[in-house]
């Protein structure tokens, strides 16, 4: 209908989540709102546009639900961040320090070819930690990081220096 939404009203702030003193941003409520969501990845849309992208990739799980939307319209495909043990076939994988804890992602080993330039989607950007375990994986397959995009990024965290060489969007700052 060519209003714009202020996202922000979209993602609720829950105290004390999943431990004391951490406000965790939930991105449920934008999704179940179709215009939010719609608005939210055509934006992402907007950003990748001129980057002639040839694969989306995220990290489960939420990495799935922005980035899938977002390669159906680029009409590009998308690759899987899975969480350890869950490819049939053969993997490649990065472990990173998550904000609460310790994990292990990966990737089909030929999910990406040579050249390839890569879109890398999630749905926050906190202390970075995922992110870059994702573009290492990319990276190791010889794809080309063309972009970094996020609903929202949490500023304190400082994600944003550990992905410094990257092109990097966010819709929201909190
Ligand atoms: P990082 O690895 O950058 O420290 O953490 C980002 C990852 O953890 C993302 O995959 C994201 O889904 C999840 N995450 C961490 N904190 C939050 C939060 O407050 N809200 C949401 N929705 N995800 C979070």
């Amino acid at each position: 209908s060519g209003m714009t939404l202020d996202l922000y009203k979209y993602v609720a702030s829950i105290p004390d989540y999943p431990e004391k003193g951490i406000i965790f941003r939930d991105i449920l409520p934008l999704m179940a709102n179709g215009e939010a969501y719609k608005q939210a990845t055509d934006e992402l849309v907007d950003y990748a546009k001129n980057k002639n992208v040839d694969m989306v990739v995220g990290p489960e799980a939420r990495g799935f639900i922005v980035g899938c939307p977002i390669a159906r319209e680029l009409g590009v495909g998308f690759a899987p961040a899975r969480k350890k043990g869950k490819l049939p076939r053969k993997a490649i994988s990065a472990s990173y320090t998550l904000e609460y804890s310790t994990a292990t992602l990966q990737m089909e080993e030929d999910s990406i070819k040579p050249g390839q330039r890569v879109l890398v989607v999630d749905d926050l950007l906190a202390t970075g930690g995922t992110i870059s375990a994702t573009i290492e994986m990319v990276e190791k397959m010889g794809g080309i990081v063309v972009g970094c995009a996020f609903l929202i990024e949490l500023k304190d965290l400082n994600g944003r220096e550990k992905i410094k060489d990257y092109d990097v969007k966010a819709l929201m700052e909190f």
